[in-house]
């Protein structure tokens, strides 16, 4: 992936940083716009993989719309060029002043989780005189074999409406003036890799939208979520974008009218981000060498936070294959890369790659130990 032209131009640029490839990010829409438009799908990229402005001016420029957890999330969404209209907002805990500025600004929908929800965001529809859209997300008991702490849609979670409340739900709803239902919204976890998680998603929606027929409510619209898994072992391929949206056609029976939503964030940016780091030092441990590289967990925190895996290449060495724990510089000892992976022998100032970092990667960075936030660098600035 990295030709050598590229590795030397990395040797001048202070690590650590996030490197962004923009062909391998439009050719991935390409892919996903071409695959959306042939099975009807509309899509709102879900900001919180990657809220870099000159992703999100990308994103939007394919013409797909977003899925926002927050206003500023909204509010950089919008600067970027994404249409209003097609701005979803999602959030088990969404504030008074983030619901007001999202009815000001007319987005498409609010995707709501409970009735104390519904309510705030009625009473400042009322006092803004504006009929609200509000989809309802839906805890579909689904567990979607993946990290728990990236499970959303079982029992326990907090996201989400449980089935056994759907009546009270709807019938507040019912009473709530300017609020108008137009659909059911589900997102059962992240880093799904089993499609056949997703046909189980199929059947919950067709249950519900018969239940949801019986008492006479109209759904226009329904959102799958995102989910989407890469292969975090293999950073060259390609997203299933067609199996995904084909399975979910062929599964889900979508009524006359009726139009389908998916919010893909990871699979949009994944591959396209690397962060690129230094090595410091190698040291000695009791059982192993530790790579002591210059990115700690503020810069990629997905390993430290739920024990996530990266491909890790060294870039400037074919040395003898040697065994280290790749960690960072972080006062944690959860701040680990890699524990006692095989690298090409490493020495100080190599160019370490971890790869598949463009979702919630540079979105999840901190200043833990005052430390700098990295820069990103895009492969056309070169
Ligand atoms: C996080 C999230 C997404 C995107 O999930 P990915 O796994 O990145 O595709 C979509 N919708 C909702 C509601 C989310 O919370």
């Amino acid at each position: 992936m990295f030709d050598t032209n590229t590795i030397e131009k990395f040797r001048d640029i202070p690590t650590p940083f996030y490197y962004y490839d923009v062909k391998l990010l439009k050719n991935t829409l390409d892919n996903l716009k071409e695959e959306s438009v042939r099975h009807g799908f509309r899509l709102h990229y879900a900001v919180k993989a990657n809220h870099n402005e000159r992703i999100l001016r990308i994103i939007s420029s394919y013409g797909f719309g977003a899925d926002c957890v927050s206003w500023n999330e909204i509010d950089a969404a919008i600067k970027a060029g994404f249409n209003p209209a097609e701005i979803v907002f999602a959030g088990v805990g969404k504030s008074d002043l983030e619901i007001i500025n999202a009815i000001k600004a007319g987005i498409f929908c609010f995707n709501c989780e409970s009735i104390p929800e519904m309510e705030v965001i009625n009473e400042f529809a009322v006092k803004e005189k504006k009929t609200v859209r509000v989809a309802l997300r839906i805890n579909p008991l689904i567990d979607a074999h993946t990290h728990k702490y990236i499970t959303t849609g079982i029992a326990e979670s907090k996201f989400g409406i449980n089935t056994w409340d759907l009546e009270a739900v709807l019938n507040r709803l019912n009473s709530l003036d300017n609020l108008k239902l137009i659909g059911i919204h589900f997102h059962v976890g992240s880093q799904i890799t089993r499609l056949s998680v997703f046909k189980t998603l199929c059947t919950h929606i067709n249950e519900l939208q018969e239940w949801f027929s019986s008492k006479n409510a109209e759904l226009k619209v329904i959102n799958v979520g995102g989910g989407l898994g890469i292969d975090y072992d293999d950073p060259e391929k390609s997203p299933v974008f067609g199996e995904y949206f084909s399975l979910l056609r062929e599964f889900i029976d979508l009524k006359p009218g009726q139009e389908i939503h998916a919010e893909p964030g990871r699979s949009i940016v994944g591959q396209c981000g690397t962060l690129i780091s230094k090595v410091l030092y190698i040291k000695k441990g009791s059982n192993t060498n530790f790579a002591v590289i210059d990115a700690g967990m503020t810069d990629l925190i997905r390993p430290a936070l739920y024990q996530a895996h990266h491909k890790i290449e060294n870039l400037t060495s074919n040395g003898e294959p040697v065994r280290y724990d790749v960690v960072g510089p972080v006062c944690e000892s959860s701040d680990t890369f890699a524990k006692f992976i095989v690298l090409p022998e490493t020495k100080r100032g190599d160019i370490i790659a971890i790869r598949s970092a463009g979702a919630y990667g540079e979105a999840m960075a901190s200043r833990y130990n005052l430390r700098n936030l990295a820069p990103a660098v895009f492969s056309d600035e070169l």
